[in-house]
């Protein structure tokens, strides 16, 4: 339901739980983060509140890292139960995720006789499985053949684990608008997430592919061209 994600030159779980704060108008059953410090990613999710997220958050050591994602998670496939909130891991990939796959099924299905087992009920869980099947080393190979086989709606932010700080975004229908400041990368699903940091952004076109990096943020073509985003300015305060 609702997407934040940061890499830069600051701590990323306040923002990354101040952001689902900002997000929480939009309804949501629960809330998770992977906060990646350079060397490893943690995970930290809750059923219920952000607030409750927030509590953990808080009481979990040694949770501190530039680089990370949040979701606020509403239920489409699978129960509210803290294992099915995101983010979803499978080897070497952390992924949060808006929308529906619908077609998560048959690729289960396939992805299960490649020894792929999913531990949680969703649709989710099934891409991050899909993209980590088809990872080889290079992230941006991985999520064009991955668009290729999803069929439905999705939002993804998602961290490689031999890709410290940096963050790969690929959208179908769900919304994502992303900026670079001088205090790094953001992205979300909606501005409202984002305004403390800026007020200059870019929406995201669909069928294109954004990596985020702490002095960069790039947006790509499915075919690996760059182009240069549409950038918008938001005039209304906060
Ligand atoms: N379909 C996914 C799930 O049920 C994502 C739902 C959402 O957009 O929050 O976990």
């Amino acid at each position: 339901c609702g997407i934040i994600g940061f890499t830069g030159n600051l701590q990323a779980p306040g923002i990354l739980v101040d952001g689902l704060q900002q997000l929480e108008y939009r309804g949501y059953d629960s809330a998770g983060i992977a906060v990646n410090n350079g060397s490893e990613t943690k995970i930290v999710k809750t059923t219920g509140k952000v607030a409750t997220l927030r509590e953990k958050v808080e009481a979990t050591a040694d949770l501190a890292g530039t680089c990370g994602i949040g979701h606020t998670r509403w239920a489409t496939h699978g129960g509210v139960t803290e294992v099915n909130a995101h983010p979803h891991v499978s080897g070497n990939v952390t992924l949060i995720h808006n929308g529906i796959i619908e077609n998560y099924k048959e690729l289960a299905a396939s992805l299960k006789t490649k020894g792929f087992t999913a531990i949680s009920e969703t649709d989710t869980e099934v891409a991050a499985m899909l993209i980590d099947s088809l990872y080889d080393g290079d992230p941006f190979a991985a999520l064009k053949e991955a668009d290729q086989m999803l069929e439905g709606a999705y939002g993804f932010c998602v961290m490689f684990k031999d890709h410290p700080g940096e963050i790969y975004c690929m959208r179908n229908a769900s919304p994502l608008v992303a900026s670079h400041t001088e205090d790094g990368s953001f992205i979300a699903s909606d501005m409202v997430a984002l305004l403390k940091y800026t007020k200059d952004y870019f929406v995201v076109p669909e069928e294109h592919i954004v990596v985020m990096k702490a002095d960069s943020i790039t947006l790509y073509t499915m075919d690996g061209g760059v182009e240069e985003p549409k950038m918008l300015h938001v005039d209304w305060d906060t």
